[in-house]
């Protein structure tokens, strides 16, 4: 019953996107073209979930008796396979707008991907959602006869050969529902052949949650398995990373999962799933941030957020209970006590994963990757839950002065105190090298303390959440109040002998003058051992992890001029003290200290502006 265009329909143009999208496709030569039917089944799935909803709630329907299926023929010698759906169908307007003059925001998407990344197209259309017109990889024509739901409509057929234009039509089908035809071109006739067929519903559509029926004697090819709902023993690894695959379309394993069913207090299953990335960006199918959501066998929301904290979004997977409202808005989940014990069922179940990762001691790279993929999400936790973010301080992990090469925990730092050391030192800045050679750190390296790097942007809004850890305190290095541990006296290193206090003094004058309102004080210091200077804040000023959240969050935020301390026992400044206060050699190399000290502070607004100043120093060290 293959249908040509009506000579008296008026084409209507496709929208310019979706022109492109066309173009794109149908001249691709992307090799896995089988995609085309994971997406019309999924069109068809959606329908019929819809109309699922619309039945539940309670509202009119066209047809109430038709079984939810989808029905899939094929007639080689035609070279035509049909499509069809008992779904929510479609009237004409509907035709006109969903299959042609709006441009999802997918096939913008997809478009701009498929043009900066032209060499690797058949990688992109195999990622992406292209939808229906992914069926013109194929197709010399498509024809779509609909039938709506609702009870007064008329059906109608849409019909085009992929190239400018489509047209819609009046159309005479009784029943409910959507059926597509499509004619093969010439060099995609293996899809008219129900062995093949059946080989990609079972690849790409085996969970699709109605029955699949192929060919004129209806055998169900899918399994259809809600496979969360399974017994947990039922199910085998290699199902459970297929599932996830399903879901998601990430080619790489999962690194973890949780399978839960429960009957009391609340009936619930759900499949929870750790990602091995976090790199879901915009070829994976899941869209958004979220868990699918189903009550009573429908889908009720496909991204719902509010099952899991905030920063646990990274976990993917499917929730199914029959005790959740078909109605669920966010005001509902916080009223409501099933969805907060759910919540709270989910969150323990998320906090096993991790801390079964963690202590997986054969498989330790498991961990590492979570934390490199996953971690920014646990310091998210760690400062925005008041509640909760005890449980997450054991996931921490961090490079420190003694292990700068590997991850260590609370725990692992605890273990290796010094005998009597009574807090948690760690140093904030914006990278691992330059905090490595910060000044701060002279006293704990000459003392053998082991200090903490916090090197991220979301360390300083973390560390605001963590203050203690085990009855420890957390004690930033730079602090300018810092109570030092008390020196052990066989470790300190030989040093020169203080210049003598009067230098000293004439020195620190001669600094004050020349850096003028750029900082607040110039003082001598004991914690510096073989630096020369760094700054600090003046006492009573906001602690650094503030400044540091103050200069992400406003763009004028100025940090607050510091305190220079100098150490005394350094020979340059013994040297400097020495020369002529009117050499010029004596500004410069004042100045030098002092951006030198801004530099290792991340605060050094114009490094480069340093140049001039660096050949003027090395021009007089030559001339010596
Ligand atoms: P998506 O499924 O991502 O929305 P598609 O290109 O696959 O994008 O489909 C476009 C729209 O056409 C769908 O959103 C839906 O409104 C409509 N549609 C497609 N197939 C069907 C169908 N079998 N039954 C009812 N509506 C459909
Ligand atoms: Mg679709």
């Amino acid at each position: 019953m293959s249908q040509a265009a009506p000579e008296t329909a008026q084409p209507i143009a496709f929208k310019a996107e979706i022109r492109q999208l066309l173009d794109i496709l149908i001249h691709s030569l992307y090799s896995e073209r089988d995609i085309f039917l994971r997406e019309l089944i999924s069109n068809a799935s959606d329908a019929l979930n819809r109309l699922r909803f619309e039945m539940l709630t309670n509202r009119e329907v066209h047809d109430p008796e038709a079984e939810l299926a989808i029905h899939i023929t094929a007639d080689k010698d035609n070279k035509t396979i049909t499509i069809s759906d008992t779904g929510i169908g479609m009237t004409a307007e509907e035709l006109e707008t969903n299959l042609g003059t709006i441009a999802q925001s997918g096939a913008r998407e997809f478009i701009k991907a498929a043009q900066e990344n032209t060499a690797n197209l058949s990688d992109i259309i195999g990622q992406f959602g292209v939808g229906f017109y992914s069926a013109f990889m194929v197709a010399q024509s498509i024809t779509v006869t609909s039938r709506s739901y609702r009870p007064e409509a008329q059906a109608a057929r849409w019909y085009s050969e992929g190239d400018e234009t489509f047209t819609v039509t009046p159309a005479d089908k009784p029943e409910r529902g959507t059926t597509i035809e499509i004619k093969l071109k010439d060099d995609a006739a293996e899809f008219a052949d129900e062995w093949r067929l059946r080989e990609i519903i079972r690849k790409h559509s085996d969970y699709v949650a109605f029955p699949i029926y192929l060919g004129e004697d209806k055998e169900q090819i899918n399994r259809q398995t809600a496979l969360w709902r399974q017994p947990v023993r039922a199910v085998k690894d290699e199902e459970y990373d297929e599932f996830f695959k399903h879901l998601t379309l990430d080619p790489q394993p999962p690194l973890a999962r949780a399978h839960i069913v429960t009957d009391a207090p609340i009936q619930l299953y759900a499949l929870l799933y750790i990602p091995a990335s976090n790199e879901r960006g915009i070829l994976s199918l899941r869209k958004e941030d979220g868990l699918k959501l189903y009550s009573r066998n429908v889908l009720i929301q496909e991204y719902n957020k509010d099952l899991l904290p905030e920063y646990f979004r990274f976990v993917q997977g499917v929730v199914d209970s029959e005790d959740i409202p078909l109605n669920v808005s966010r005001e509902m989940v916080q009223a409501s006590p099933v969805m907060s014990r759910i919540k709270s069922i989910l969150t323990g179940r998320v906090h096993n994963m991790i801390r079964s990762l963690a202590e997986d001691k054969d498989n330790p790279e498991k961990y590492v990757r979570f934390w490199e993929n996953f971690g920014v999400f646990v310091k998210e936790g760690i400062a925005t839950d008041m509640g909760g973010r005890e449980k997450l301080y054991p996931y921490l992990r961090f490079r420190t002065t003694r292990f700068p090469d590997q991850w260590s925990s609370l725990n692992d730092y605890l273990g290796r105190m010094k005998p009597g050391q009574k807090k948690i030192y760690y140093i904030l800045g914006d990278d691992q090298r330059s905090l490595v050679r910060s000044p701060h750190l002279d006293y704990f390296r000459t003392h053998g303390y082991e200090v903490i790097l916090f090197d991220e942007t979301i360390d300083s809004f973390m560390l605001l959440g963590l203050q203690k850890y085990e009855g420890f305190e957390l004690q930033n290095v730079a602090a300018p109040d810092l109570e030092l541990p008390q020196p052990d006296g066989d470790k300190a290193e030989k040093e020169a002998d203080a210049m003598p206090d009067e230098q000293f003094a004439a020195l620190v004058a001669r600094f004050k003058k020349q850096l003028g309102e750029r900082v607040t004080d110039v003082r001598p210091t004991d914690r510096l051992h073989g630096s020369i200077a760094r700054l600090v804040d003046p006492e009573g000023t906001l602690g650094q992890e503030m400044q540091r959240v103050y200069k992400l969050m406003e763009k004028d935020y100025q940090t607050p001029a510091k305190v220079l301390e100098l150490n005394p026992k350094h020979p340059t400044l013994a040297a400097l003290g020495a020369l002529d206060e009117d050499d010029p050699l004596s500004a410069a190399v004042i100045e030098q200290i002092y951006d030198s000290a801004l530099l290792i502070e991340g605060l050094h607004p114009d490094p480069a502006g340093m140049i001039p100043r660096i050949e003027q120093l090395m021009a007089a060290a030559l001339e010596r």
